[in-house]
């Protein structure tokens, strides 16, 4: 079969031919039809610290997909061939503490699909069925090969009440922007996002945000004030670019009691005004994953009941075009970019 894989210890990825995988026992083998690019990829890509620190050589990457199940393991039960899956990459113990209490997305021991096992980039994918997530048939392809970031964006939103609350998003980004629809359909009242990349922030006026900030050029305490007429700061923040400017702005315009979640990755640490976390009792939360499966039963429900992704994927590509794909992405001119490997 086909696969994109990190061959060489270098910066790039490879069109290989490859072995199709063998499932065990507890496992689906999907046939994937489209497979987005994510912004771990492009660390992969570019191999940096973090890449050259975590990925075993060679690897076939990739997380972020939708296919059919075409074979099933001896012990699997509710899936059948022909099911229309994407699938949680985050592969879990099943043993540790949190586990067994059902808090997978704590486990200690989690393995990732196309980071220390085989991936995604690939016309078939061995999958423990357990991650598997069976789609309903009105949820689009190209929606489903997104699940996985969506799945940040709605687990990170729906950490908070959101309900009539002023949102401020910081980083318009895929996962900011998707946050920043879901935020709206649940019912906030101003939706704020900021970036410093116009692509970005054009992204989330199509998204459909109250406002978008450019932050480079535009005071946002001042556009908060002045133009939307919120007197005493947000009530909800999620962070979503991973920078230290970012988060520390997000806390100086944070209402007292606000609460924040912290999905972002910054590269290293970060400093925060501890002052102003005490004397507004903020709440700051850590989000990583999903929660298997409440997050992909809400996705599954929110795309059901109208939320609308499809400005988000900005590109398409076939899989013998994926060089111009990981180009696009490197540009920062993009929302997700799918790589379509029926094409
Ligand atoms: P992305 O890199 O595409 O988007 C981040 C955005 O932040 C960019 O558009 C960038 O221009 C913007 N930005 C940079 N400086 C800014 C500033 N000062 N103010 C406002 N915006 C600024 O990333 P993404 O794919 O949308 O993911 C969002 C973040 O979530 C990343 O940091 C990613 O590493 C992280 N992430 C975390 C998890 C998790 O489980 N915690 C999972 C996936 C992604
Ligand atoms: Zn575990």
């Amino acid at each position: 079969m086909r696969a994109l894989a990190k061959e060489k210890t270098e910066p790039g990825i490879w069109l290989v031919e490859t072995e199709v995988p063998t499932p065990g026992p507890n496992d689906l083998l999907i046939r994937v039809r489209k497979s987005s690019i994510c912004g771990t990829d492009v660390h992969i890509y570019k191999w940096d610290d973090w890449a050259r620190a975590t990925i075993p050589v060679p690897m076939v990457v990739g997380h972020e997909y939708v296919g059919e199940v075409v074979a099933l393991g001896s012990e699997v039960r509710g899936f059948a061939v022909g099911d229309r899956v994407s699938g949680e990459g985050h592969v879990t113990c099943g043993h540790c503490r949190n586990c067994r209490a059902g808090r997978r997305h704590l486990c200690r021991n989690t393995l990732g699909v196309g980071v220390n096992r085989p991936g995604s980039f690939a016309e078939y994918l061995v999958l423990p069925a357990f991650n598997a997530f069976k789609l309903p048939a009105d949820i689009p392809d190209d929606i489903a090969a997104i699940f996985d970031p969506f799945g940040n964006a709605v687990h990170t939103a729906l950490q908070f009440d959101l309900v009539g609350e002023d949102v401020l998003i910081t980083g318009a980004g895929p996962i900011g922007v998707m946050a920043a629809a879901v935020a709206r359909h649940v019912g906030a009242r101003h939706v704020v996002i900021t970036d410093v990349n116009e692509y970005r922030l054009d992204l989330a006026r199509r998204m459909g945000v109250t406002r978008a900030v450019n932050v480079a050029e535009e005071d946002l305490w001042q556009v908060a004030t002045e133009e939307l007429g919120m007197t005493e700061g947000f009530d909800v923040g999620l962070e979503m670019s991973g920078s230290g400017v970012a988060f520390a702005q997000m806390v100086r315009t944070m209402n007292n009691g606000g609460k924040i979640a912290l999905l972002g990755i910054p590269s290293g640490e970060v400093s925060i005004d501890w002052n102003a976390v005490i004397f507004k009792m903020l709440t700051i939360k850590g989000i990583y994953g999903r929660e298997m499966f409440e997050t992909w039963y809400k996705m599954a429900a929110l795309i059901q009941s109208g939320l609308d992704l499809t400005p988000v994927i900005t590109h398409h590509f076939p899989i013998a075009e994926f060089q111009r794909g990981f180009d696009v992405m490197l540009s920062g001119q993009s929302g997700k970019v799918i790589l379509d490997w029926d094409a």
